[in-house]
């Protein structure tokens, strides 16, 4: 069977593999997104799609704590014209809701430390609020009496991840992308081109390789060297609120996982999300959803009498500090990008990774894009030190 020849190919079509692809139209460049689908779902499916750059830190040193905060407010800031050209694109709906976000306590300790983040917050210059229980429940009144402070950030944001998919989707077909519904199961690469094997035997030659694979990075493919991705499975359910005023997204206190509320179009609001590293089975088990809704309850007590809609999971891309691996991977062959390990943020992160990672492929200012986060702090080779690394192209 003869290759068929694209300049690019994105193996992965989940919002970091189809934001990258939308980021490289218009550059007369003919690329491919090779997505496996229900083989590998997407966690981009699952995410209830807060974009909470004010409370999502990574774990690694204080530094990258800081460049990964950056990078999360940039592609906040993205936001509004990434979901506005989005839907102009493809006359679909986003539900993007920028409402803010609110983090509760319910006791002194609690209160103390959202006080703490707060500080910190406006320190980098976030318009972040400390509020009393009483304040808490003027800004949202389904909040329970046992609020007795929240943390309020009103530049934090939602979105529909399951409409962005298809918007994504929708957008890359329109601008003559291709999208295969198969794995890629080998890369083969030579010194100038790259010739990817699909499950179905078809073989793509490209220039030029991107890996947006998710969680499933971590099954190989044959030719390219493995990530350091680990799948953090993580379980949620929808309820329906019916016509209940209920505005804002609510991050409860961590016990210890950090459940959370995200009220949706049509009544829908999603509860999530357990964590379990190292699982890759798509099961959902009873007594988690138990858990994460009397958690909920706490916080909002009418969810004791919203009817449950739907349970779902999926694998987060998680590695080893918390924050994404964005770039030309010199560990192995030349003409491999990575885009992987975007842990419980790949909503927020999307548009500024994308702009980022289409600016190091196009070189410079090709993409058009107001400059952003320099990806030194987020290349694959902090992982490897031990590679000899070729010059950044
Ligand atoms: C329960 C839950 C809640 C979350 N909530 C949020 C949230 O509120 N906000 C937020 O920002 N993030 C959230 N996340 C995290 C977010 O979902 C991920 O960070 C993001 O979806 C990662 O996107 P991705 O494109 O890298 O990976 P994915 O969406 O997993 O897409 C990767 C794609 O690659 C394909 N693939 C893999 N291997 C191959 C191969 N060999 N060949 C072809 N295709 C392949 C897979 O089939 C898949 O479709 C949540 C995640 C979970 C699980």
């Amino acid at each position: 069977m003869s290759a068929t020849n694209f300049d690019i190919a994105i193996i992965g079509g989940g919002v970091i593999g189809l934001s990258i692809a939308r980021a490289l139209t218009g550059h007369q460049l003919s690329v491919a997104v090779i997505d496996a689908g229900q083989e590998t779902p997407p966690a981009t499916d699952a995410a209830a799609g807060m974009l909470a750059a004010s409370f999502e830190t990574a774990s690694g040193e204080a530094s990258l704590a800081e460049a990964l905060y950056t990078l999360g407010a940039q592609s906040l800031a993205a936001w509004p014209v990434f979901a506005a050209t989005l839907e102009e694109e493809t006359g679909l709906s986003l539900d993007y809701r920028d409402d803010g976000i609110l983090a509760v306590a319910f006791d002194e300790p609690q209160a103390t430390a959202l006080k703490i983040s707060g500080d910190q917050l406006r320190a980098r210059g976030s318009g972040a609020s400390f509020l009393d229980g009483g304040a808490a429940r003027r800004l949202e009144p389904a909040l329970s009496d046992r609020v007795v402070a929240a943390l309020y950030a009103p530049g934090d944001a939602q979105v529909d991840p399951r409409k962005v998919l298809i918007a994504l989707r929708t957008t890359f077909r329109k601008n003559a992308g291709v999208l295969f519904y198969e794995r890629v199961e080998h890369v083969d690469c030579s010194k100038d081109t790259r010739q990817l094997t699909l499950s179905n035997g078809e073989r793509l030659g490209v220039k030029l390789v991107v890996l947006a694979s998710g969680a499933a990075a971590t099954q190989l493919i044959a030719g390219l060297p493995p990530p350091p991705i680990t799948p953090v499975k993580g379980e949620a359910f929808a309820v329906d609120r019916g016509d209940n005023e209920f505005r804002h997204v609510i991050r409860c206190p961590a016990q210890p996982a950090l459940p959370y509320l995200c009220p949706k179009a049509e009544g829908r609001v999603i509860i999530g999300a357990t964590e379990i590293a190292g699982r890759r089975d798509a099961s959902v088990d009873d007594a988690s959803i138990r858990r994460l809704r009397a958690s909920a309850a706490d916080v909002v007590p009418a969810v004791h009498d919203w009817p449950e809609t739907e349970r779902w999971s999926g694998l987060r891309p998680a590695t080893p500090d918390g924050a994404p691996i964005l770039g030309r991977d010199l560990r192995g062959p030349d003409g491999v990008f990575l885009a992987l390990g975007h842990y419980r943020n790949g909503i927020l992160l999307a548009p500024a990774c994308a702009m980022a990672l289409a600016r190091e492929i196009l070189g410079g200012d090709a993409a058009g894009a107001s400059p952003l986060t320099h990806l030194q702090p987020f290349r694959p080779e902090r992982f490897d030190c031990g590679v000899a690394a070729r010059e950044h192209g």
